[in-house]
């Protein structure tokens, strides 16, 4: 009953439970309205579903494969599966949201793109999009990430964006957010903001779960023709929740199969020694909805620290919120060590190299596989592959390149 309901969220007001939500200036409410409205239409629209499908099976490369981690497996004493989104077209999961949006924008006959980015990931993926569909792009990032990821910089730029360096705060990351908001509040009318995960105000959540979900419907049919029946155990990497929820999703309804969640547990459990929202967070509003947000008792949003960019971020996907109230899915914390071991597994047993992100997801395999019985079967969302981070990680351990 409570696993149906489950699957009809958000309602019309965007709420998972008392999260979610549209917390943005009055001007916004318009435009999301028009995207709301424009989204819902593409859903019944087979000739969007049909371009959408078209462009992530050629051009992105899709359906990712299943893998089956032979080492691993015989290690833990499970079946464990790696869902393959290192293996998209750029590199990472997060391109199949890009198209979505991307075709959406055209859609609303918006011609100019706008998106935040931190680590460059989600920045590289709209450019790709915007290319791809000839769409103007502009890419707001913090001057402090700018400097930290050039290489993405430049690829953006060869992708024939244009990078626009934000200074205010810390110039990272949530001061590329609010840029970008300022930016769209401005342009409205021509602009399409591509959010990059799934959060922020009503309808992205919903919106960035539907397109990342092509994840999670296709290792279900993958596992289901493996093994001949569900998985027992799903296991994700959390930042702004948009890996985790496009697999999850599609099982939502199957109440044998759990949902494990890692995020960022840095280097300390201090407030601002890492990005672990659940727990060290609390009810709260940012960058337009309501979830849990590692803040101070004033209401003031802290810094957070993780080795992996893609995770370090203060608050989390409202659906997350609601399915960890709910216990429908369980959240655990996976420190930097833990990760960089995560990454040197998966490496050196199945000749994978994660990114320090997915690296999360391995990070607390060996806890999470204590929770399951021998034989479980075990899926693993490799989000990304670990080419970016190479340098990072070299850096991290103290080897010069
Ligand atoms: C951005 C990113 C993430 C984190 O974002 P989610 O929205 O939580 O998926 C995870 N993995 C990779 C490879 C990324 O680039």
């Amino acid at each position: 009953m409570a696993a149906a309901r489950a699957v009809n969220l958000p309602d019309a007001a965007g709420r998972f439970g008392r999260y979610g939500g549209r917390y943005v200036p009055e001007t916004l409410i318009p435009a999301l309205d028009e995207i709301t409205a424009a989204y819902q239409a593409t859903k019944r629209d087979p000739t969007f579903k049909k371009a959408f499908f078209e462009l992530l099976h050629d051009y992105v490369g899709r359906p990712t494969p299943l893998t089956y981690a032979a080492k691993l497996s015989d290690r833990y004493k499970r079946k464990i599966y790696l869902k393959r989104e290192d293996l998209n077209h750029t590199g990472a999961h997060k391109i199949n949201n890009a198209i979505g949006q991307g075709l959406l924008a055209l859609r609303l006959k918006k011609k100019r793109i706008i998106a935040e980015t931190g680590a460059g990931q989600h920045g590289v993926a709209t450019a790709t999009a915007c290319a791809l569909l000839g769409l103007k792009c502009h890419i707001y990032m913090g001057t402090e990430d700018m400097r930290r990821q050039q290489p993405n910089v430049f690829r953006m730029r060869l992708l024939g964006a244009e990078v626009i360096g934000v200074t205010s705060g810390t110039c990272t990351l949530k001061d590329a957010v609010n840029e970008a908001l300022r930016d769209w509040v401005t342009n409205v009318e021509s602009t399409h903001y591509i959010l990059g995960s799934a959060l922020g105000p009503h309808p992205f959540p919903m919106m960035v779960r539907d397109f990342q979900s092509v994840i999670g419907r296709e290792a279900r049919k993958q596992i289901l023709k493996k093994e001949g029946r569900l998985p027992d155990l799903l296991l994700a990497c959390v930042g702004g929740g948009s890996n985790s929820i496009g697999l999850f999703h599609p099982f939502l309804r199957d109440t044998s199969v759990r949902f494990i969640g890692a995020e960022a547990g840095g280097r300390g459990s201090a407030l601002g020694e890492h990005a672990a929202r659940f727990d060290g967070g609390t009810f709260g509003v940012f960058q337009g909805m309501a979830s849990y947000v590692l803040q101070n008792t004033d209401g003031q949003v802290m810094g957070t620290h993780s080795v992996s960019a893609g995770l370090d971020y203060a608050s989390v996907g409202p659906e997350h919120a609601w399915m960890r109230d709910t216990k429908r899915a369980e959240y655990i914390r996976c420190s930097d060590d833990q990760a960089l071991a995560g990454l040197h597994l998966l490496s050196e047993s199945e000749g994978i190299i994660p990114a320090l992100e997915s690296a999360h997801a391995i990070g607390v395999l060996p806890e999470v596989v204590k929770k399951t019985q021998n034989g479980a079967i075990i899926i693993i969302n490799v989000s990304g592959r670990g080419d970016k981070d190479v340098a990072e990680v070299a850096r991290f351990e103290g080897v010069k390149l």
